[in-house]
């Protein structure tokens, strides 16, 4: 792939030239391995394939109009594996190992960075995996951490625009002491038959509600939710949802532009209160919400057909950070070099 037309890219899988990997075997990391191969050989009984033994992350890097190759919040990343590695019982790789894995990853591959301009990103996604063979439910013994990049297009086309969300009570995602609060493979198993529910009803993804209740907003999709009223940015608190690193930044940035900010337990009633609504997370920033279907009362709660003015200024902010056209006072991008 010589000629890549960085603007018509979609949020897909493109070959690039290198990935790196580094295994823990008897009880100590490696060296970082640099493979040119898209395949990873793995035993038959290995961990990750059986019993779901594996973690992953997402962040992206762009390059900005002086074109330097910005990382934004990678040691967050970096520490939710830690937490996930923690969670399922799989060995943590060190920030500092994750921070080699990443810029050599990039450094291999720069000629995939998109340009300035572009809307396109470097996606940086690091994979940890049990590779240690086991018959009885057991954590490994060996572990690989992989990390390959792809350069994605700007996940709106057509602009920042509003999506659609299904509420079921069908499926959940994650139960209240089990797994939510990690980034585990796990997870997406469970939610693909709620996701193609929605899917097959036109909606772009699932919102979550609590698992024991049903009553409270839990995850949205891939995603974290948040609502504002009454200039106050509002994101559940619930211990099944993923940590999202978007989320916190937005809070910061709201707080920071004079919102209040508030984590907390949101009932399922008080979507009728919000201004706007929105779902968040590494690949869009914000997916603002325009449509929210309850499949169960068939309640539809409707928000804007246009993003809302607080979302917009969110997305908008959080973006000019990341490709470095506005000042990084949160020490939040670090440059690969
Ligand atoms: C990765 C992820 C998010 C978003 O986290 P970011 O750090 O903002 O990318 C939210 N929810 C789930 C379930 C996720 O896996």
């Amino acid at each position: 792939m010589d000629n890549i037309n960085w603007s018509e890219l979609a949020f897909g899988y493109v070959k690039t030239d290198y990935n790196v990997r580094c295994y823990y075997r008897n009880g100590k990391w490696g060296k970082v391995e640099i493979s040119s191969s898209e395949y990873v050989p793995i035993h038959i009984a290995a961990t990750a394939i059986h019993y779901g033994q594996e973690s992953f992350e997402g962040m992206k890097a762009f390059k900005g109009k002086d074109g330097r190759v910005r990382l934004f919040r990678w040691e967050d990343n970096a520490k939710r594996m830690q937490d996930s590695a923690e969670g399922i019982m799989m060995a943590e790789p060190p920030v500092e190992l994750f921070k080699e894995m990443i810029n050599k990853v990039i450094k291999m591959n720069m000629r995939f960075v998109p340009p300035y301009g572009t809307g396109a990103s470097l996606y940086i996604r690091p994979l940890l995996i049990g590779t240690g063979p086991q018959v009885g439910v057991r954590p490994a013994d060996e572990y690989l951490l992989m990390i390959f990049v792809t350069p994605v297009g700007p996940y709106f086309k057509e602009g920042f625009s509003p999506v659609s969300m299904l509420i079921t009570r069908e499926f959940d995602r994650a139960a209240p002491l089990g797994t939510g609060k990690y980034k585990v493979g796990g997870n997406y198993a469970a939610s693909l038959t709620s996701i193609k529910k929605a899917h097959d009803g036109g909606y772009a993804n699932v919102l979550y509600l609590d698992a024991k209740e049903k009553k409270y907003i839990d995850e949205c999709g891939p995603a974290n939710f948040f609502g504002i009223k009454n200039n106050t940015y509002i994101t559940p608190k619930s211990d099944s949802i993923l940590p999202s690193i978007t989320n916190k930044s937005l809070i910061t940035l709201a707080e920071d532009m004079g919102l209040k900010t508030e984590r907390r337990p949101v009932v399922l009633e008080e979507l009728e209160t919000f201004d706007e609504v929105g779902a968040c997370g590494t690949a869009a920033v914000i997916s603002p919400i325009n449509r929210i279907k309850d499949d169960e009362s068939g309640k539809v709660y409707t928000y804007g057909k246009d993003p809302g003015e607080i979302s917009t200024k969110l997305f908008n902010k959080l973006i000019a950070i990341q490709n470095g056209d506005e000042e990084d006072k949160f020490g939040w991008v670090d440059f690969v070099e």
